[in-house]
């Protein structure tokens, strides 16, 4: 059974953990900048790009605003070319699906073709369950497979380990699940490689079923769309005889016209490049040709209640590209562990809280706070999800449900206080004066007008200054100062 993201921490417990490793930080600084500049060279390219990515935004919204009828269109062209359509309201609905088909045909082995939305639904622990084994094909994943990992970014999902430790990997891991690594592999990339080619080549010619996911799902002929660099998904979604397909029902897009953009946009805003190396279609069955059995699985799993926000459902136009995970400091430091779930950074602290609801998981509520609100996730999203302002519109929504709550938090307290002071004149003029007195005062350097500042502040004052300066505060106020004229002339003076 594989590890699973269940039970683990809120962010700022996760953070302080991630923050005290420097290989981490390391590896992820060397791996998102790297891409940044990719990306940033191929999207330069195109003069056009902000076009693009508003009329990619308008077609993702006229998309969703009419969803149930374009659904209903993707189902009956499904069928209409033999492909088994299901619809799962959960995880556990299309879990049970995929260990029904792989049950019926006596099945006990799948390759699988990367894909979040399995990852989403925990498909790989489910199918452990039933005594069915799900092989990851895309290497990325076979490293986090075999280490017994997480996945920590959405395109690299190994983006926090480096080659001397894949190699380890490989060497200790691989030989029990299928083809062992060669005893003098090296952390040679061109190696690792190799060895994992081999070790796949005997999974993809065994399997006798395929997962996937689907990065697009066109209406009008019932086509899906899978994108990737490697060439595994190809092998899966053509060699084995049976096909199942989890497709997040909101990956549909109308027309070919509508696919045309997104994938002139997805391979440059995720890899850098003009075109990613392999884009697999198929549309049903074809007989004689792929695999003669294919189901499609339309994922709900919390989407119809993202898509009843009307402001924050603009996060299900995510093309699921990672841009805004390679641009954001917070998760440049942290990585993707501490955002406990498949999907990290920017784009998983607004999905998760959207797919799975606010006020009832600490671990969930504390993801719209992981953010500096810098914008730069937002400036860099080639559908224009508005992620800063999806965060504040969460932020609220948490605050909200909490309301109620009988054991208020620290900084419910704080909020409830300040707004007690500063509801009275006299009680705010008592604080103004109470204010230099306490804590430990540093004066000097790097603060507003060489003012120095509070270092050090009893609790709850502690939770700021653990981690801040309090610049401290004037020695005159505001209203002391207008009392005795100093609005006037003369009081300037
Ligand atoms: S939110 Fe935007 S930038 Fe982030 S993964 Fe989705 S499409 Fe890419």
């Amino acid at each position: 059974m594989g590890r699973t993201f269940v039970g683990m921490p809120p962010f700022p417990v996760a953070a302080r953990t991630a923050l005290a490793d420097s290989q981490l930080r390391r590896n992820l600084a060397h791996a998102t900048g790297t891409i940044r500049g990719k990306r940033a060279g191929a999207v330069a390219e195109l003069e056009d790009w902000e076009d693009l990515g508003a009329q990619a935004a308008a077609v993702k919204d006229r998309t969703l605003a009419h969803l149930d009828e374009h659904l209903v269109a993707l189902e009956e062209a499904l069928s209409a070319r033999g492909a088994t359509v299901h619809w799962a309201r959960d995880a556990a609905d299309a879990c049970a699906v995929v260990a029904d088909v792989a049950r019926r045909h006596g099945i006990d082995e799948v390759v699988k073709v990367k894909s979040m939305a399995t990852q989403e639904i925990g498909l790989n622990e489910a199918l452990a369950e039933q005594g069915i084994a799900a092989w990851e094909t895309d290497l990325a994943e076979l490293i986090v497979q075999l280490g017994d990992d997480l996945p920590s970014h959405i395109l690299v999902p190994a983006i926090h380990r480096n080659r001397a430790e894949i190699r380890d990997i490989f060497r200790t891991r691989m030989a029990a699940a299928g083809r062992p690594a060669p005893d003098d592999l090296t952390d040679d990339p061109a190696a690792l490689a190799a060895a994992a080619r081999l070790h796949l080549r005997e999974k993809f010619l065994s399997a006798r079923m395929a997962v996937s996911g689907a990065n697009f799902a066109v209406a009008e002929t019932g086509t899906l769309v899978v994108v990737e660099s490697e060439g595994n998904g190809r092998m899966c979604l053509t060699l084995p005889d049976v096909l199942v397909s989890v497709v997040g029902i909101e990956k549909v897009v109308p027309t070919w016209r509508d696919l045309d953009l997104f994938l002139r946009l997805l391979p440059r805003s995720s890899t850098g490049e003009r075109m990613n190396p392999y884009t697999s279609m198929w549309t049903g069955v074809t007989p004689g040709d792929g695999p003669q059995e294919v189901h499609v699985v339309l994922l709900d799993n919390g989407r119809t209640r993202a898509l009843a926000d009307e402001y924050a459902r603009q996060a299900l136009r995510c093309i699921r590209c990672s841009a805004c995970l390679n641009v954001c400091p917070v998760y440049e430091r942290v990585g993707g562990h501490a955002y406990g779930s498949v999907y990290p950074g920017p784009i998983g602290a607004i999905i998760n809280p959207l797919l799975r609801g606010v006020g009832q998981d600490p671990q969930v509520d504390a993801l719209p706070y992981a953010s500096t609100l810098c914008g730069a996730c937002g400036d860099v999203c080639p559908v224009a999800i508005d992620i800063p302002g999806v965060l504040v519109h969460l932020r609220t929504a948490v605050v909200d449900a909490h309301r109620s709550d009988t054991r208020p938090t620290a900084e419910a307290l704080a909020v409830r206080a300040a707004a007690w002071t500063l509801g009275d004149a006299r009680r705010l003029a008592l604080a103004e004066k109470a204010a230099g007195g306490a804590g430990r005062v540093r004066r000097g350097r790097g603060m507003p007008g060489g003012r120095g500042a509070v270092s050090w502040l009893p609790f709850a004052g502690s939770r700021w200054t653990g981690a801040r300066d309090l610049p401290l505060p004037p020695r005159e106020s505001f209203r002391a100062w207008w009392r005795r004229g100093g609005g006037t002339e003369e009081g300037r003076r």
